[in-house]
């Protein structure tokens, strides 16, 4: 299996090679050449594995430059009891008789990121081991990326961390998970802009090619396909747990923001799963909302990008869906540079001719949810059915609600607990979330972080000083 880039340049490259290279060098996005393929009787023959046995066998069909005896090995490092806290990883859990939530935020950072980071953690130290090489990640995150990376990464051989994060933007919780990591490996800036300030950042000295390969610079966003890989492999797991015929088509509603945890949806979806529809859920921030309902793609600046309590989700650029519109322009890179193109130029597109084709051939239909909503099914939901949901969730539920259809199953992607974002829950149902037992004494741990201006050149400088 070979990469090739969303915008049409450069070589085909091995998954390796993508790995530790984040953004394609002609600014684009890595995708599989081909998209693999999987029977039906493939998906009968995987019901009874388990969770790091499956992941095994989907990641093979992306990493084919890595022998599989190791990636099992890679995957039953990531992916245990230890790390998840029971040997399911993935609970699912039913809310009612149609929406089960699927249990992705068992990891150690309380959200799904860790799903796709501890793997990327344990194959970036294989890689560059064999490699006799060193990689310095620079990331930028609105919260959970960036402490699910670090708890990935830390303390591992020949990486270093930079970790962007904006500034008064993040929940307590989220600031005491990771600023309090005292690993030598781990740096956090906390830049005074917001999210989509931090990812220009790490765009701009991305794209800056010698200062990225003199730095080896690599990613840990949502960009690095690693990432996506790992995230296809639960939606075939959810999949499996819930239906019981080789051909049923389920729905899954993804709470959104960069657009990297449905995009591995509609991969697995490209793949052959059963997936009837893929609803993105987004907050006010709606910029995707508004394109699957509309064709127009309208990303909007960062002053006009709101902070919500669903902050995970307050993007306005969603670095994936350049991943999508790939696919939607017949995988033909020179349309998406064009496109790309003249949205630099007007700060938007128009493909609302093709708007058909977003349901009837991807699956994809979308809806949002408000501060009020997300409070309200908070409430509802824990008074009706005894669960407590984060605010993102909540989100997806919110939405999940409004595409419901008779007879067809809808799983929404849970990608945090409620204690990492216990302000809100407090505010929805009047006292605090329930902070697991070993996470207790977090918020009293001292905390490592720089304060720096959102600049370009003052983040380069800080690297350059400790790399
Ligand atoms: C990252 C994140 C999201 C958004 O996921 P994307 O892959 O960026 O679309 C949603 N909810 C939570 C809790 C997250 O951490």
């Amino acid at each position: 299996m070979k990469y090739v880039s969303t915008r049409g340049g450069g070589q085909a490259v091995n998954f390796s090679d993508i790995l530790l290279e984040g953004l394609a060098r002609d600014g684009g996005l890595a995708m599989p050449e081909i998209m693999p393929q999987v029977s039906a009787d493939m998906l009968e023959q995987w019901r009874q594995l388990s969770y790091a046995d499956l992941a095994t066998e989907v990641l093979s069909l992306f990493i084919t430059d890595i022998p599989k005896d190791d990636l099992h090995q890679l995957a039953h490092k990531s992916y245990n009891k230890q790390a998840f806290g029971s040997d399911e990883i993935v609970p699912i859990k039913k809310l009612d008789d149609q929406i089960s939530l699927v249990g992705l935020s068992e990891g150690p950072t309380l959200a799904f990121k860790d799903m796709a980071m501890q793997f990327l953690g344990n194959i970036f130290e294989y890689v560059l081991a064999k490699r006799g090489a060193t990689l310095n990640i620079l990331g930028a995150t609105s919260g959970d990326t960036g402490s699910a990376a670090e708890y990935a990464l830390r303390g591992k051989k020949g990486i270093k961390v930079f970790m962007l994060s904006p500034f008064g933007r993040m929940s307590e919780f989220q600031r005491a998970q990771m600023y309090s990591l005292q690993d030598e490996n781990i740096f956090n800036l906390s830049v005074k802009g917001v999210f989509d300030e931090c990812q220009d950042i790490v765009k701009a000295l991305g794209n800056d090619l010698a200062f990225k390969e003199h730095y080896h610079l690599g990613a840990v966003n949502s960009i690095n396909f690693g990432r996506i890989s790992a995230q296809v492999v639960y939606y075939f797991w959810a999949w499996l747990r819930v239906t019981s015929q080789s051909d049923e088509q389920v729905s899954f509603t993804v709470p959104s923001g960069n657009f990297g945890n449905i995009l591995s949806g509609h991969i697995a979806r490209m793949m052959g799963l059963p997936i009837r529809h893929l609803v993105v859920a987004t907050n006010e921030n709606n910029v995707l909302e508004e394109f699957f309902r509309t064709g127009i793609y309208r990303p909007r600046s960062a002053a006009n990008t709101y902070a919500t309590s669903s902050p995970s989700m307050d993007i306005s650029k969603a670095s994936n869906f350049e991943r999508f519109i790939y696919h939607l322009l017949d995988s033909d890179g020179t349309k998406v540079k064009a496109l790309w193109d003249s949205l630099a130029q007007q700060g938007e597109f128009d493909l609302s001719t093709m708007k058909p084709l977003f349901e009837e051939k991807y699956g994809f239909v979308a809806g949002m949810s408000t501060h009020a909503d997300r409070l309200a099914t908070i409430k509802h939901e824990f008074e009706q059915h005894g669960y407590l949901m984060d605010p993102h969730t909540a989100d997806g539920v919110k939405v999940a609600r409004e595409h419901l259809e008779e007879g067809v199953k809808m799983l929404v992607l849970e990608t945090a607990l409620p204690a990492k974002f216990t302000e809100t829950i407090q505010e929805a149902i009047g006292q605090p979330a329930p902070i697991p037992e070993h996470l207790k004494g977090l918020k009293n741990l001292p905390q490592r972080v720089d304060v720096v201006d959102c600049d370009v050149e003052v983040v380069r400088k800080y690297m350059q000083e400790r790399i």
